[in-house]
């Protein structure tokens, strides 16, 4: 029996083990994914040999902290400076990120993109920053408070001291949005930077957030964070098991999942 968790605060409302335990079954394989409530992220290591696990992620509040406790990194991960992902490798533990090449592969529908406009400063617009500048897109990020220091490669704005250019990409990486039903900025400049793109992508997921509801209303092709979350559960679940299985597999087994 192989195990596996989710590890964070809170972790009752995710459903990265209804994914993983889905594609575990789905492949005839003897494991089970659970859910570990910590306090602090400082016993992530110490929890993962305890439950002898294979394989975890890691959600809020410990993606960055508990980079320095892994005795190997990806270099994403690395440049990122935030981990969802741990394996056990022989007796080391490595990070990676998937968080960054799942939100890719969630934008790939929309074809080319040449500049993105992501709106916050947290961990995930560091990952989407980071990943979008690898692959060739000019960033700009736009955040409520001056973070610049942190984005030194980035042409960074606020709200303040902002005038839209035009973009082909629009994440919204802000928590706006994710427990009630606000803006991640004022309604008349969201409204001046949809007049100029051409997508928009929410990273919150299932749900139709105000801001995709914007981006409808002036006819901005829009999708919500649903296939970055299910992209993000593909990876890691493959990078738990040297990536040997098919892609294509495994997300059939764990899109099902959304439906139930
Ligand atoms: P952080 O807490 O690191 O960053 C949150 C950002 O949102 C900050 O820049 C903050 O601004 C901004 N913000 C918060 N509230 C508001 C508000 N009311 N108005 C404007 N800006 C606001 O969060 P994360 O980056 O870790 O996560 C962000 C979101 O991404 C969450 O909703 C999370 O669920 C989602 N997510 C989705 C994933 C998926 O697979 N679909 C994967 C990972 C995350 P300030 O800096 O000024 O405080």
């Amino acid at each position: 029996m192989k195990y596996f968790a989710l590890f964070g605060n809170p972790v009752s409302h995710s459903i990265s083990p209804r994914l993983h335990n889905s594609a575990l079954c789905g492949l005839g394989i003897n494991g089970i994914y659970g859910r570990i409530l910590l306090e602090q992220g400082g016993d992530i290591i110490d929890k993962f040999k305890k439950y002898n696990l294979q394989g975890a992620n890691i959600t809020v509040p410990f993606k960055e902290s508990v980079i320095n406790l892994c005795d190997e990194l990806d270099s994403i991960a690395k440049e990122i400076g935030s981990i969802n992902t741990l394996v056990r490798i022989g007796d080391k533990i490595k990070g990676y990120n998937t968080d960054a090449p799942g939100f890719m592969m969630a934008i790939a529908e929309f074809g080319k993109i040449n500049k993105a406009l992501i709106l916050g400063a947290g961990g995930t617009a560091k990952a989407l920053a980071y990943i979008l500048d690898l692959s060739g897109v000019d960033v700009e990020i736009l955040n409520r408070s001056d973070k610049s220091e942190q984005f030194n490669n980035y042409k960074f704005h606020t709200h303040t001291n902002f005038t839209p250019s035009s973009y082909d990409l629009v994440v919204n990486t802000t928590s706006a949005g994710l427990c009630g039903d606000e803006l991640p900025c004022d309604k008349h400049l969201l409204n001046d930077i949809f007049s100029n793109s051409k997508f928009a992508f929410d990273v919150i997921y299932n749900k139709n957030t105000q801001f995709l509801r914007l981006a409808n209303e002036l006819n901005v092709q829009n999708k919500d964070g649903r296939d970055m979350l299910l992209y993000q559960a593909v990876l890691a679940f493959n990078i738990f098991f040297d990536n040997k299985f098919n892609q294509d597999n495994i997300t059939q087994l764990m899109r099902g999942v959304f439906e139930l």
